[in-house]
């Protein structure tokens, strides 16, 4: 999970690169100059969000001079020591738990050299252990329960220049020890996509580690942090704030829950781990996630019951769709034997030799798994109201991350299945809602 990629393919070209070839999608993100764009905008849009949102209760600025822009970036908070030595013992805690806690071993995806690499699924027992340290740290004072609102800005800062420091070092590390990944030869390109598929260290994992751990938690802690916050200043926790908090940690504990999943996504099978995951999932997810329950501490409103209801019956929706899709393949794979809604699997046989799945969800949509997440990226904003649209930023970024992300996966497919994968969309025509899109 992360912030993924941000443009679709170029033509189907394919790129020789250190011994493995692959689509070469060195245009993806307008080659190095939208790479160099990526790098140095990014960071600075969380930072303008978050300013819009503490500062002017969510209505965007719009810098009419140089002095007012200038204003702007003052506001762009330094890292503090308190702020470094949060995330500092934040990230080595993560670390440490990634590497100490017991879990089984499991393998991943068939790499291009025919091996697999294992990964240890220890998120579970990490995740519920996470909390309770955190709670013991807010119940005996060693942190307070406000501190992500509190540090938020000079946090922010320093995760944003951690994510360079250590996309440097992945870069340094993928050229330096990589082997058959995909590297262009143009250094803020390949800083920006990454120089390695799988860097390690031992048998540590960056690109996994990343991607499930720091980021994925702080960003529910921080908006029960945040959710503290609005109880200090107001004396209460709305009802938007709760669906909000509810939600999220409904949808990470279910990640956990399911935590091997992880090893068949887009991002662990084809992405290199550069800046673009390393920002993604480090930044993008903690700090602007919690961009609803930020918003929220200060809009403090209530919901009519019917809000609520129709907001849960979304969330719920939108999981059922999402989680049974996602199980639903996984299970297909596992074992092309097993009954789909029912009735004996319908699919198509690749000259790859892989399956395609082609009834149940599989055979509504192409990508059914991405509508379920958009239903909950919904529900998610709804309780904000209509006030501010930066609440609404996450659905506007995701619905143009998946459309996107679908695609590029389409255009993987189409060269990885050839005529397969054209049967498989006339069978299925549509991308990712049924009968809409
Ligand atoms: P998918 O899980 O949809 O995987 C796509 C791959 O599945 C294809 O490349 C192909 O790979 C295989 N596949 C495609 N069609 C079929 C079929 N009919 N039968 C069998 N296999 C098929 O992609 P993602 O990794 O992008 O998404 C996983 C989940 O994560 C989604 O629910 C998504 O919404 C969610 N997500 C959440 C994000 C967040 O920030 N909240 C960010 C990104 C994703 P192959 O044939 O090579 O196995």
């Amino acid at each position: 999970m992360g912030l993924g990629e941000a443009a679709a393919p170029g033509a189907p070209a394919t790129e020789k690169a250190r011994g493995r070839t692959r689509p070469a999608d060195m245009f993806a993100f307008g080659g190095p100059w939208g790479a160099a764009g990526l790098t140095i905008g990014l960071p600075l849009v969380v930072f303008y969000l978050w300013v819009c949102i503490v500062d002017h209760g969510g209505a965007l600025l719009w810098p009419r001079s140089g002095a007012d822009l200038l204003g702007l970036l003052r506001r762009v908070p330094l890292p503090t020591p308190r702020a470094v030595a949060i995330y500092g013992v934040w990230f080595a805690l993560q670390a440490a738990l990634q590497i100490l806690m017991p879990g089984p071993w499991k393998e991943g995806m068939p790499l291009a050299d025919g091996t697999r690499l294992k990964y240890r699924m220890n998120g579970w027992v990490s995740w519920w252990l996470t909390w309770a340290l955190v709670g013991f740290a807010v119940v005996t004072g060693l942190l307070p329960a406000t501190f992500f609102y509190d540090e938020y800005g000079p946090l922010l800062s320093t995760v944003v220049i951690f994510s360079f420091v250590y996309s440097g070092y992945l870069h340094w590390h993928g050229l330096r020890y990589g082997k058959d990944e995909a590297v262009y030869g143009n250094a803020v390109h390949d800083f920006f996509m990454g120089t390695a598929l799988n860097p390690r260290t031992g048998q540590f994992d960056h690109k996994l580690f990343c991607e499930a751990r720091p980021g994925l938690i702080l960003w529910v802690i921080g908006n029960f942090s945040i959710a503290a916050k609005q109880y200090q200043l107001h004396g209460t926790i709305s009802t938007p704030m709760i669906l909000v908090c509810v939600f999220h940690f409904w949808y990470i504990a279910d990640y956990y829950f399911h935590e091997e999943a992880i090893l068949t996504t887009w991002d662990i099978k084809h992405e290199n781990f550069g800046f673009m995951l390393c920002f993604g999932d480090l930044v993008w997810v903690p700090f602007t996630y919690t961009f609803q329950a930020l918003y929220l501490v200060n809009h403090p409103h209530g919901l009519p019951w019917w809000g609520t209801a129709g907001i849960v019956a979304l969330n719920l929706g939108g999981y059922v769709v999402f989680r049974w899709s996602n199980i639903q393949k996984h299970h297909f794979r596992a074992d092309p034997t097993r009954p789909v809604w029912g009735r004996p699997a319908e699919f198509i046989t690749t000259t790859r030799g892989t399956l395609l799945l082609a009834s149940g969800w599989w055979g509504k949509a192409r990508h059914v798994n991405y509508l379920g997440d958009l239903m909950m990226a919904l529900a998610w904003c709804l309780p904000c109201l209509f006030g501010s649209v930066v609440p609404y930023f996450y659905i506007i970024y995701f619905t143009i991350l998946l459309v996107l992300r679908e695609r590029r996966d389409h255009a993987m497919c189409a060269l990885k299945y050839g005529a397969d994968w054209q049967e498989y969309t006339r069978r299925v025509p549509w991308r990712i809602i049924p009968r809409v899109y």
